[in-house]
């Protein structure tokens, strides 16, 4: 077996947010090694810059001489061309970012992403790679998402690619310990406010787990699985790991009914990255580099299908109403809807941006880009309707995911889209994969109309009621209202505005939080006002014609639903289509 590469992770400058590692390269290596952080993490497709946080950086030989070491680009160092026996690199690491993505270390917890944490060894990608980590302080305990090694207080992750997808957490901290199918699983809570209610999310967990089962068939591939939940006063999202995962909600997630449902469907979608993305693996992303970044055109099945199912799998546990399930795929077409980007970047062109469009939003993102959660999601939805209108019996798209699971799950050589495509074809025939590859290929909206008969539901609300619209997107505190985006061709960017530019006033009225759509709602469209922003140091008064109203758009129930829509909504969701109303 090759020789282990060993870290060892100090922990006692907590306070401070400081993290010392200190990583040991076997003799046959050290001469002249090429030492490597991460610039990105696996699942969140952006250049990080991890290297930044390193304070400073040193190396020693066997016997305890400094060698000198080589920058070598942004993010690796060289040893010399001559060390004598193993090598010990040791880093200093600044550690205060809290997400999902960053290390966060202060007295309460210690959140280690290994991409952010661990240097490696070029050409070493196939060692084993072991990680001491004691808890520190001792009352503390250690969460790791890597398996336990041969000695105690140690981790073991068989490759490189193990140790980047294997996430610590380290803290005395609520937790919850599980058997789910007969696996063990772990929650752990970091957040600080209301303590999370263990026994509903070990019921959740259970839940979510055999819907996941139910929908991909056999044993759950994993022979452990560890959820680290960390909370901050905002904001939420998660990030897959091969083993578990890592998500961020609000502090009083577990006091607020509306936040719960959230949480269930984010733990959704990360559990189902144990098959989609972490075991059924676009082939681009097989064995990534980690120096630069590794684009992918799948992101629109990895993370638009998981998206998708992250709401139906829910509804189906049991988890959501059905009503709640419907609400969110009508939001998600209106803000598509509103998204000028659709018909300028692909589904495929989205994923392969995501490193410089998605995770590079700005206020003119609407605009050039889809989003390939949001409108991957939605052409799920639709390939899922067509296939339950041709086969009313069958189940959909389920059939499509398990068929691709079947063929492609643990393939080593991943999957690609010829191959989503050939099982789309093998399922729903040609035509279909057909349009499949359409709306990947090209720009453009899914076809949402009608499909939805398949189910018993229909679209309401086509005439449109409420008040004129600017065609913006705000950003709202306070103290100011901001055009957080203009969106190309309705009305504001027609009257010269752009993104970022403050509203002040309309006609000389003041807008304050939450009061535009007030003050729009008396005038008609096709009205012109006079819209006054403060645009860095200059303020601007600009002529807008305003446009109609913006159809509030409902999925109900059909007036006279087939016994079979009826039977189809159920094998669709789960629930009953007659509690939806007409
Ligand atoms: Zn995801």
């Amino acid at each position: 077996m090759a020789t282990p590469i060993r870290y060892h992770v100090d922990l006692t400058d907590r306070l401070h947010h400081l993290v010392r590692v200190s990583m040991t390269v076997p003799e046959e290596l050290a001469t002249g090694a090429r030492l490597v952080l991460p610039v990105w993490t696996p699942g969140s497709y952006v250049v990080r810059d991890y290297a930044r946080h390193i304070q400073t950086i040193a190396a020693r030989d066997v016997r305890g001489d400094t060698v000198e070491l080589h920058r070598d680009g942004t993010t690796a160092w060289r040893l010399p061309g001559e060390v004598t026996g193993e090598g010990t690199v040791t880093w200093e690491l600044y550690a205060n970012d809290l997400s999902v993505r960053t290390n966060h270390v202060d007295d309460h917890h210690a959140l280690l992403i290994p991409a952010a944490t661990f240097l490696s060894v070029d050409g070493a990608e196939d060692h084993p790679h072991e990680v001491p980590l004691p808890p520190a302080p001792a009352d503390h305990q250690v969460f790791s998402l890597l398996p336990p090694g041969p000695n105690p207080d140690t981790y073991l992750a068989a490759d490189r690619d193990h140790l980047i997808d294997s996430a610590f957490e380290v803290g005395a901290l609520p937790h919850l310990d599980v058997e789910v199918a007969g696996v063990p699983h772990t929650f752990v809570w970091s957040g600080h406010g209301g303590a999370p209610d263990l026994p509903r999310i070990a019921a959740d967990l259970s839940a979510i787990s055999e819907a996941c089962r139910a929908l991909f068939g056999g044993e759950l591939p994993t022979d452990r699985y560890t959820i680290l939940c960390t909370g901050w006063e905002n904001g939420g999202g998660g990030l897959e790991h091969r083993d578990g995962t890592v998500l961020q909600m609000p502090v009083h997630t577990f006091q607020d009914p509306d936040l719960t449902a959230r949480f269930r469907s984010l733990l959704t979608h990360e559990y189902l990255h144990l098959w989609n993305v972490k075991r059924l693996v676009p082939a681009d992303l097989v064995r990534p580099a980690y120096d630069r970044p590794t684009h992918s055109e799948s992101l629109w099945v990895a993370e638009g299908w998981t998206a998708y199912y992250d709401e139906l799998l829910p509804t189906r546990a049991g988890l959501w109403q059905p009503r709640r399930l419907l609400d969110t795929l009508q939001a998600t077409w209106g803000r598509t809807l509103d998204t000028p980007g659709v018909h300028r970047q692909s589904l495929r062109q989205a994923s392969h941006e995501a490193w410089i469009k998605h995770y590079a939003r700005d206020h003119n993102a609407p605009n050039v880009m889809t989003d390939y959660y949001g409108h991957g999601s939605l052409v799920a939805f639709e390939l899922d309707l067509r296939l339950r209108a041709q086969d009313p019996g069958g189940d959909g798209l389920d059939t499509v995911f398990r068929l691709l699971w079947d063929r492609h799950g643990l393939d080593p050589a991943g999957f690609t889209e010829d191959d989503v495509l050939a099982a789309v074809a093998t399922v729903g025939g040609d035509d279909l994969a057909a349009l499949t590859e359409r709306r990947v290929a090209r720009p453009g909206l899914p076809e949402l109309e009608e499909v939805v008969a398949a189910v018993g539901l229909r679209w309401d609300g086509d005439a449109a009621t409420g008040a004129p619209h600017l065609g913006v997107h705000l950003r709202e505190s306070d103290t100011e209202v901001v055009l957080a985006s203009v969106l190309r061709d309705r009305p504001a960017w027609q009257g010269g505005l752009s993104g970022e530019d403050r509203l002040l006033a309309i006609d000389g009225r003041t807008v304050g939080r939450g009061r535009l759509t007030a003050i729009l709602s008396a005038y008609d469209p096709g009205q012109e006002v006079a819209v006054t922003v403060a645009r860095g140091p200059r303020l601007l008064t600009r002529t807008v014609t305003l446009g109609p109203p913006r159809p509030d758009r409902r999925l109900v129930r059909l007036h006279e639903p087939s016994p079979a829509a009826e039977r189809a909504f159920a094998r669709w969701c789960g629930g009953e289509l007659r509690r939806i109303e007409p």
